[in-house]
């Protein structure tokens, strides 16, 4: 088992707004707990209204010397800052582990997804071009200029401390924006370690901003203000919509990752054990808690009980525990409402008729912990049809019909991932083209990479993350016409 230590220097119990580390006006704090043990790891800033005022207001004032900046400037500053993380990967990753709970080795694997957001926008920075449009006089020329949007306020999630901000910010940055942090209230930690490391990295005092404490107040300051032209938020569905009704008095550009309701299709010509691989990696990844989760798995009976067979075997050896502990496939859930959550499920699903499909996986002790579980005779009326599960259950869905499959796949007011096990070419693509959603995976389980647009379609959100499109949700179009020529 590691340690666990935290380094004091990317440790830092306060706030940032325009480069000053900060308590919070009426020196309230919030705890972080560990999920493995239940222990307080630190405390921030319960910041409100008006410090979000101020650091609105500083990323402002930071907006009128960083967007006149050469990109060539802007990238050589997000590469520094990416070549501190990567130098500080295992303080991050240990950090991230104590706060958010995943293993180890997933951790690390998220710093250095979360830096190759830092990388590649850096790169696409000096590729902001525009457009030259051929007139249609000839004494007029058109430019279209791309312009950064303004001050950007950032709202991420506790699954991904340190990535879902990088995605985000890096763009953002990239593009000549400034932005105001809100991190999850669980894992503020390894946001403002990504603070410590932006100072060191050179980028200027009010460029990035972090505001910790509880969303509701500073989510209405961020949602409300007219200086903050665009959101950007990753979380729940019923939050995101909220978010973007505050937002729509003041008509702010809307970047927004939402629920999913993933499901995992195995037709009877796949390779099964290809689709084992993919299912324990997307179900499993994070304990279940990522929004691109397989959250119903769908089998065709003729390899229904060989699948089912083979995965239970793999899940069974699954070993649950701290995420320091060398060897730990499940690490405790984020929080008790999750587990509640999850158990709920478990028990709306076996009373409505499902099985369990291998004994019992051991739970160590520790408040937050749920065993991995495999349920067969899964059915629509089931709450873990309709609802994210976000943890380490994995239900299976019999079908006969592949139009079944897809219908059923399909019946969901989401639209974020899906994936399907096939080797035939003709379903690939019918299938390919017909499931609903915003990111499909044929014979893979992982699909999050940086050069790839990410994001859903529906009650999934709306725009893209990563790749050359991600950079586009930061930038205007200004069209200039120049005339009497
Ligand atoms: P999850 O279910 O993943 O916890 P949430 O949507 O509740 O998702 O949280 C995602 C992010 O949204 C977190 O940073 C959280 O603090 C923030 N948040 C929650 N409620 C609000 C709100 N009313 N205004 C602004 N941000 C909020």
């Amino acid at each position: 088992m590691m340690d666990g230590n935290i380094s004091p220097s990317l440790l830092r119990q306060a706030g940032l707004i325009d480069g000053v580390w900060i308590e919070a006006d009426q020196g309230a704090t919030i705890e972080v707990i560990d999920p493995a043990t239940g222990a307080v790891i630190g405390t921030v800033p319960d910041m409100g209204a008006a410090e979000t005022r101020r650091a609105i207001e500083a990323a402002e004032k930071a907006f009128a010397s960083w967007r006149r900046t050469t990109h060539a400037e802007r990238a050589e500053k997000l590469l520094a800052w990416y070549g501190l993380m990567l130098a500080h990967e295992t303080e991050l990753a240990t950090l991230l582990t104590r706060e958010q709970g995943k293993p180890l080795a997933e951790a690390r694997g998220e710093i250095r997804y979360g830096a190759s957001f830092v990388r590649w926008f850096a790169e696409e920075a000096r590729r902001i071009g525009g457009e030259t449009i051929p007139s249609p006089t000839p004494d007029r020329r058109i430019l279209a200029l791309k312009e950064p949007v303004g001050v950007a306020a950032i709202i991420t999630p506790w699954n991904f401390p340190n990535a879902m901000i990088t995605r985000k910010v890096a763009p953002a940055l990239a593009a000549g924006c400034t932005v105001v942090v809100k991190p999850s209230e669980f894992t503020p930690f390894s946001a403002l370690a990504l603070g410590v490391l932006a100072e060191e990295a050179g980028i200027p005092a009010g460029v990035i901003n972090i505001v910790t404490g509880m969303p509701k107040d500073i989510g209405g300051e961020l949602t409300g203000s007219e200086i903050v032209r665009k959101l950007s938020f990753t979380g729940s569905t019923r939050i995101g919509s909220l978010l973007m009704a505050q937002s729509a008095p003041t008509v702010k550009r809307l970047s927004l990752e939402l629920g999913g309701n993933a499901p995992f299709l195995v037709f009877d010509d796949a390779n099964l054990d290809l689709a084992v691989e993919g299912a324990i990696a997307s179900k499993f990844r994070n304990g279940g808690q990522t929004c691109v989760c397989s959250n119903r798995i769908l089998v065709q009976a003729g390899v229904h009980d060989a699948f089912v067979e083979k995965l239970s075997l793999r899940v069974a050896a699954m070993r649950v525990g701290s995420g320091l502990d060398e060897g730990t496939d499940i690490g405790p859930m984020i929080n008790r409402a999750a587990l509640e959550k999850i158990e709920r499920h478990v028990e709306d699903a076996l009373a409505r008729g499902a099985k369990r499909a291998h004994a019992p996986v051991e739970l160590p002790d520790g408040p937050q912990y749920v065993a991995p579980l495999v349920l067969t005779e899964a059915n629509t009326d089931m709450l873990l049809a309709s609802e994210e599960t976000f943890g380490p259950i994995a239900p299976i869905f019999r079908f006969e019909r592949e139009e079944e499959a897809v219908a059923t796949a399909n019946a969901t007011p989401f639209g974020l991932a899906a994936y399907f096990y096939t080797r035939d070419l003709a379903r690939t693509f019918r299938v390919g083209e017909a499931l609903d959603f915003g990111i499909v995976g044929l014979n893979t389980g992982l699909i999050s990479t940086e050069v790839a647009p990410f994001g859903g379609v529906k009650q999934s959100g709306l725009g893209r993350e990563g790749a050359k499109v991600g950079i586009e949700e930061y930038l205007e179009t200004k069209t200039f016409h120049i005339g009497g020529l």
